[in-house]
């Protein structure tokens, strides 16, 4: 026979109680017997035990059914699995009751599950002939890893971590200020519960070192200026079992004074002359690899464009490159030799068009100087 009391009996609820008046109920009652509140006092340890017990199993539905119907024993005389064993379990089990409590101060208390490192952030540079071959890039990175002499522990072979002596290994403490009392992070241990009384040379204790690592990245042809590569776990270390962070890679894609990139597109320019462009002809463009021959159709107009298929950059993750998009611009010589200029007289009046020199005194574009 159990000599446990009546969980109901325990919170000081009636046997109808609703959530919201359970959760009051215990609130109310761990605010009291809080071991913070009663350092040392044993009957207040137990009596906060055995009221977050009975919270436990009566805030879930399906096991206050079942205790409702079997009491202690349960269905199968197992019970309820005993309660809590240290009273850490108690915050980490009801940190939602506890998180708000005291401002959140047990929130974070000993016991807590580990966090994630914090990511990590680098620039890779690439010129556009990387980006069509896809390149391996070498980046260093300096990051906080777990101490591999002690394994983050912060502890000297051979010796361990200890409780820490200000606040028993709680990694809280508590001021009293009149009625208040209030609970801080242990500034010995700063929270952690425990020290190091011989510390691991390689880290000074703290568990962590700066490690700085060299890492071969391969960066995919067709890759984007801007974006971002991400090395999973390669971000800084975290002590207590959590997941390092990550190392995200962003990449830069050098200017080329050379083309304009749309995508796996890229565009260039290429000057032509008058006669070029009315006649007709082959002129050479810049390419990624080397020149190339563009063919102008007879008449082609200022501003044309010329699509050489597949000579743009390669198309990310997929099959194919882009294309090079030429534009044509239709250069106009800015003197003429005298040769040139009867040449051109000629061809205007071929063409039934009279040019006549700008007017002197209503020149659009101000007055013509005179040698
Ligand atoms: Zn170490
Ligand atoms: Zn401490």
């Amino acid at each position: 026979m159990s000599e446990k009391r009546d969980y109901y009996q325990v919170l000081g609820v009636s046997r109808q109680a609703d959530a919201s008046e359970l959760k009051r109920a215990y609130r109310k009652l761990a605010l009291e017997l809080h071991p913070d509140r009663n350092p040392g006092d044993k009957e207040s340890e137990v009596r906060f035990k055995e009221a977050s017990e009975a919270y436990q199993v009566l805030s879930d539905p399906e096991k206050r059914a079942l205790y409702d119907r079997y009491g202690h024993e349960g269905p199968r005389g197992g019970g309820f699995g005993g309660g809590f064993g240290s009273v850490s379990d108690i915050f980490s089990a009801f940190s939602d009751i506890f998180g708000d409590m005291f401002g959140g101060g047990f929130a974070g208390g000993p016991g807590h599950g580990a966090g994630r490192g914090s990511d990590l952030e680098t620039q890779v540079q690439l010129t556009l002939a990387e980006v069509t071959t896809g390149a391996t890039k070498e980046i260093r990175v300096q990051r906080r890893a777990v101490c591999q002499d002690c394994a983050g522990s912060g502890a000297a072979q051979g010796s361990s971590r200890e409780a820490c002596p200000q606040c028993r290994g709680r990694g809280q403490v508590v001021h009293a200020q009149g009625f208040l009392r209030i609970s801080t992070t242990c500034p010995l241990c700063r929270g952690e519960g425990s020290v190091v009384r011989k510390p691991c040379p390689s880290c000074s204790g703290s568990g962590l070192r700066v490690v700085e690592e060299s890492l071969q990245i391969g960066v995919p042809q067709g890759v984007e200026d801007g974006s971002t590569l991400r090395l999973a776990g390669r971000g800084e270390g975290v002590l207590g079992g959590g997941r390092p962070g990550n190392l995200y890679v962003h990449i830069r894609v050098a200017d080329d004074p050379r083309f304009e990139r749309d995508g796996a597109d890229l565009h260039t320019e290429v000057a032509v002359s008058f006669p070029q462009a009315a006649l007709g002809t082959t002129v050479k463009s810049q390419s990624l690899e080397g020149e190339v021959d563009v063919e102008l159709a007879p008449g082609t107009q200022p501003g044309a464009t010329v699509v050489l298929r597949g000579q743009g950059l390669p198309r990310l993750q997929e099959r194919g490159r882009g294309d090079l998009i030429v534009h044509l611009k239709l250069v106009v010589p800015s003197s003429l030799s005298r040769e040139q200029e009867e040449a051109l007289r000629a061809f205007a009046a071929a063409g039934g068009e009279k040019v006549e020199p700008p007017s002197e005194k209503r020149g659009l574009f101000g007055r013509r100087k005179k040698n």
